[in-house]
């Protein structure tokens, strides 16, 4: 995928750094964990501490110190889960803050500009999510508005080194998911983002929604999951053709105690870890893994020792970051079958989770 900033190799993961940080980890970490691309949010950055503030300071880039690509998320998803009292029209969404209660409008021609204004890479059109499970009806009527919302979103664009990515919607209903990535391919977008998944749904419909989704897409430009993220869902995911994924996952589990393997999940906190001179995982090569004990670990964590947020999110981080690797090494191989039959053989060698 090229931008701007450079070629960020495919597929690939982008740590979800929301308020201009990754949480516990500086820029420095993120690159020697081998992030090419990291995520923000326009709608907490907006609100927090505000699309003038990063512009006054030099841009996102220079305020948070981090030289590679940044992908802003519009905001969409968030104002329809976070926000109370929202309101939407054809125009746009007047909703409340909800950090201080605030009133606030937005439309798709603001949301391009205040992503321009602090100079993302990869900007995201403003869409329409829509609940779930969501009357039918209605999932057509926020898939056809966000189709016309994109449009007016491309006419908003005046920043070429800004890429603007499209959402494509429609809810959990395969026909529309097709209609609509058709619709949307005759539009001049750099990339396509599928939206409105994992918002509750089982894995099988999620896949299912991904793969009405991707054939229909341009072939030559990156196709992007928001916010979908087990290893499991990103094996899967470019098993399908996805190009480019987020998600909270291995960061907030990692905060929580929680660590992606090759073999499945670690819980910490579990006493059979209590006096283990293991590290997490033993075919790992993180800081974390190369240092430390899981017994030291579940001591760290169970202390609430700042430590062990950090060290857990170095791990998960690596573990995601290195599997995106091994993924496109085995592509770029034609080997990729193979590669997806020995991640689920681990798994069930080493029992899915070590408890
Ligand atoms: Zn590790």
């Amino acid at each position: 995928m090229l931008l701007a900033r450079g070629v960020v190799a495919t597929p690939a993961f982008m740590p979800v750094g929301t308020l201009g940080t990754v949480k516990s980890l500086t820029p420095e970490e993120l690159q020697e964990l081998g992030a090419d691309i990291i995520l923000g949010n326009i709608y907490h950055l907006y609100l927090r501490p505000g699309v003038e503030v990063i512009a006054a300071l030099g841009g996102l880039h220079r305020f948070m110190n981090w030289d590679g690509p940044i992908l802003t998320d519009s905001g969409g998803y968030q104002i329809f889960s976070l926000a109370p009292f929202r309101t939407i029209t054809e125009e746009g969404v007047t909703f409340r803050s909800h950090l201080d209660g605030s009133q606030h409008f937005l439309d798709p021609e603001k949301v391009v500009a205040l992503q321009e204004a602090i100079g993302v890479d990869i900007a995201i059109c403003l869409d329409e999510c829509p609940g779930y499970p969501a009357p039918e009806a209605e999932v057509h009527q926020a898939a056809a508005r966000t189709l016309r919302w994109a449009q007016r979103s491309l006419k908003a664009r005046r920043r070429e080194e800004t890429a603007l990515f499209a959402v494509v919607q429609g809810g959990m209903i395969s026909t529309l998911r097709k209609e609509q990535a058709q619709a949307f391919r005759e539009l001049d977008f750099d990339g396509y983002a599928l939206g409105g998944l994992s918002v509750g749904e089982e894995k099988d419909l999620t896949l299912a929604m991904v793969e009405a989704t991707t054939p229909e897409l341009p072939q030559d430009k990156p196709r992007y999951l928001m916010g979908v993220g087990t290893p499991e869902d990103l094996v899967e995911g470019v098993a399908r053709g996805v190009d480019l994924f987020d998600c909270v996952l291995p960061t907030r589990n990692g905060r929580n105690g929680m660590a992606f393997t090759s073999f499945g999940r670690v819980v910490i906190k579990n006493a059979a870890h209590t006096q283990d001179p293991r590290p997490l995982d033993e075919a790992c090569g993180c800081y974390t893994c190369r240092h430390y004990s899981r017994a030291y670990l579940r001591h760290l964590f169970i202390s609430r020792e700042l430590l062990a947020y950090r060290l857990f999110t170095l791990h998960n981080l690596y573990y995601y970051l290195d599997l995106m690797t091994r993924m496109r090494q085995a592509a770029a191989q034609g080997r990729f079958a193979d590669f997806r039959r020995e991640f689920y053989q681990n798994r069930l060698e080493g029992g899915n989770s070590s408890g």
